[in-house]
């Protein structure tokens, strides 16, 4: 008898379940206007990831560290004359961000609700605890999974610790998300099989540059296309078993 191949799906949720990455381009914008006295956007707006990026292993991800590295980027280019009104600014941007209602991807509802009923579903997510909460919650699908994982960051251990306390371990799991750096490359490292869908917006911080090629990642252009992809696991499984 043939083994199931795929035993648990894992899936990212920023930008793989719900919009997230629009929300910080759209305040970065409203930002970067606001700070337009103190010189051009693109040298602001590398400021500011340079600050991010330097922030990252101080404050973790998510909205919080974001308005906080806003807050630097301000205070460093004004070189002490900024208006403390801008201040109050960045920290209701900040605020509107975490208040923001969840949108969910197309497909995304009915195609977990489709899985749930034939695999553990994982939710693997980096970030603020509170945030990604929050927006599990408000999303509506956290009746789907049977497993939420909120990490400060993916590597490959978080991927292989995952998958063997929720599934079958890392070699039977399948991995579904939009970032390479974070949702990719690690679980195919872990040993589990990835689905990527490259999302129109991708933080800068998770681009990679080199193609990736890896017998067990498939690049898939939405999440109806997970079916697609068991089913070609399954076959390949069966076929190295003739
Ligand atoms: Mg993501």
């Amino acid at each position: 008898m043939v083994q199931a191949t795929v035993t648990t799906l894992g899936f990212d949720a920023d930008d793989t379940l719900w919009q997230n990455e629009q929300f910080f381009r759209q305040t970065e914008e409203r930002f970067l206007e606001l700070l337009a006295d103190f010189g051009d956007r693109s040298a602001l707006s590398s400021r500011l990831f340079a600050v991010e990026k330097r922030n990252i292993p101080i404050y973790g991800f998510g909205i919080k560290g974001f308005v906080l590295s806003m807050m630097e980027t301000a205070l460093e280019i004004s070189d002490g004359r900024l208006d403390p009104g801008i201040i109050a600014r960045v920290l209701t941007m900040g605020r509107e961000m975490l208040n923001h209602p969840v949108e969910l991807l197309p497909g995304v509802r009915e195609t977990l609700e489709a899985l749930a009923d034939h695999y553990p579903l994982v939710l693997i997510t980096k970030g603020d605890l509170f945030d990604q909460e929050r927006k599990l919650t408000a999303s509506g699908l956290a009746d789907l999974f049977n497993a939420v994982e909120i990490v400060s960051d993916k590597s490959a251990s978080t991927y292989a610790r995952v998958f063997a306390a929720r599934g079958d371990g890392a070699n039977k799991g399948l991995m579904v998300g939009n970032s390479l750096r974070s949702d990719i490359l690690p679980a195919l490292e872990a040993g589990a099989y990835a689905m990527h869908i490259p999302h129109d917006l991708t933080w800068t911080y998770e681009h990679i540059e080199e193609p990736v090629e890896h017998p067990r990642l498939f690049v898939e252009e939405n999440i109806q296309k997970v079916f697609e992809v068991i089913e070609k696991i399954n076959i390949k499984s069966v076929d190295l078993r003739i």
